[in-house]
């Protein structure tokens, strides 16, 4: 029996509400309620391996000021609580640029964690 699932598009303000059906082997088999290409890449990409951009603030030794990380793409939902877990690990030493990887391999899905500002 096919099944299907709704979610809401994030790609633009607009919001669209996105409806995925599945064929019976659970193969992404329909995309309706797009306004737009964006959106139907969206819902495909949700469909099957939903990703998401993190950020967070860490610290480096010595420095009151907090500094500012994200990933430099999206990474796989499932790794979120693990890229967390290294980012929380991070022990930072001043200067950092921004721009500047703090982890290469964010917990093995390939995806960096950068700096989005500079520390001195
Ligand atoms: S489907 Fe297109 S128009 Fe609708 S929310 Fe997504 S990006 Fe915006």
């Amino acid at each position: 029996m096919a099944d299907s699932t709704s979610f809401t598009c994030v790609s633009c303000p607009l919001g669209c509400v996105l409806e995925v059906t599945f064929d019976d082997a659970g193969n992404l088999a329909d995309v309706s309620g797009y306004t737009c290409n964006r959106g139907l890449e969206y819902a495909k990409q949700e469909a099957v391996d939903p990703r998401r951009n993190i950020s967070a603030v860490v610290w480096a030794d010595g420095v009151l000021e907090p500094l500012s990380v994200k990933t430099s793409s999206p990474i796989p939902k499932a790794k979120i609580f693990d890229v967390m877990e290294e980012v929380r690990a991070l022990r930072l030493q001043a200067p950092i640029d921004s721009g500047q990887v703090v982890i290469e391999d964010a917990a093995g899905t390939g995806v960096p964690i950068v700096a989005t500002k500079s520390l001195a």
